[in-house]
């Protein structure tokens, strides 16, 4: 595992809409590393192995973070916001953030009192975020209206293989699908891979839909994270008996293909590698259920990293996870050499 170079997606910004910055880290990491390298209009980057090949196989995980957006300057020069994406509100108050502008990273603090920490019903519209600014006027000279904004905080490493930061949700996910795919190549796969790193699964899932609509492959899977019942306050009827460091979780529900969860269950026996089994309702809520409605219809899998925390500023996740992910994929991808037969009966 390529410990620094995940460290650093980690800590860039990609805020859903503006994942550039971040994207062009993943274009430049996967050169040597795949056949081919694409990237869009919108900034999904796409890693190509045997293009010629007949059977396409397309793994997704999203680049973009949710985060805040700038919508607006009081008089007094602080900047006002909208949520972009699932955010806890009341996780903001008190804490640093970054803003990411045209000419780079500029600082700010969210405002808190006694009575913003006592408001249990804080909305993104009653953030303010103090840039140090003299008035309106020397904070429109920094900040555009639309420009995102991040908790200031960087990766950390814990105890036992784990690690904590921000938007782990789904820059893991990115990284473990480009080097799956590598993986793969070094193993010598000759089905068709895809590997995308998508943009605005957060928001409006549209990296997902022009890459599956463009690449029209036979079968796909999300990466993304999942929660886990192994911290406070979870019931289990909810997330199933999910740990962090206990491996990739594949997931049954309606919508998700069985043929293709027992191809990834003979991966894991064959690696001798250790699974978890989530179970589901309805959609996934993951770039998995986009790339599925696109074309002709895609059987699709989810495979998920297990997480705590999601979506806070110090979810927690696990490097064994991660690396596990990247073998069963790789595995993945080598097994899809041969043309797999989904029709149920
Ligand atoms: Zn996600």
């Amino acid at each position: 595992m390529n410990k620094a170079f995940l460290f650093d997606l980690l800590s860039t910004g990609s805020v859903s809409g503006s994942e550039t910055v971040l994207e062009k880290k993943i274009y430049d990491y996967m050169q040597d590393k795949a056949d081919k390298v694409e990237v869009d209009e919108l900034g999904n980057v796409t890693a190509i192995l045997n293009p010629e090949a007949p059977f396409k196989v397309l793994m997704a995980g999203h680049a973009d973070e949710i985060g805040l957006m700038i919508t607006a300057v009081s008089e007094d020069g602080m900047l006002k916001v909208t949520r972009i994406g699932g955010i806890y509100t009341t996780t903001y108050p008190g804490h640093k953030v970054r803003i990411y502008t045209k000419n780079g990273v500029i600082y700010g603090a969210v405002a808190n009192s006694r009575n913003i920490a006592k408001n249990a019903e804080l909305k993104a519209s009653d953030l303010r975020i103090d840039i140090g600014a003299k008035d309106k006027e020397d904070a429109l000279r920094y900040v555009e209206l639309g420009d995102t904004a991040t908790f200031d905080t960087d990766v950390r490493e814990m105890l036992n293989d784990c690690i904590t930061g921000r938007a782990l949700d789904d820059r893991l996910g990115a990284y473990i699908v480009m080097e799956a795919l590598a993986e793969a190549k070094k193993k010598g796969t000759t089905a068709v891979c895809y590997s995308v790193s998508t943009t605005g699964e957060e928001t409006t899932g549209n990296g997902a839909y022009f890459t599956a609509s463009r690449v029209k492959p036979n079968i796909c899977i999300a990466v993304d994270v999942t929660y886990t019942s192994d911290n406070c306050g979870i019931d289990t009827a909810d997330t199933g008996d999910i740990s962090v460091g206990k491996g990739p979780v594949i997931c049954n529900n309606p919508s998700i293909h069985k043929k293709l969860n027992e191809l990834l269950r003979a991966c894991a026996t064959k690696l001798n590698m250790e699974i978890q089994t989530e179970a589901a309702n309805g959609r996934t809520g993951t770039d998995g259920d986009t790339m599925h409605q696109t074309g002709i219809g895609v059987p699709f899998a989810l495979v998920s990293i297990p997480l705590r925390y999601m979506h806070n500023p110090d979810e927690v996740g696990s490097l064994k996870d991660v690396q596990d992910c990247i073998d069963l994929l790789a595995e993945f991808f080598v097994c899809c050499s041969e043309t797999p037969d989904l029709k149920p009966f």
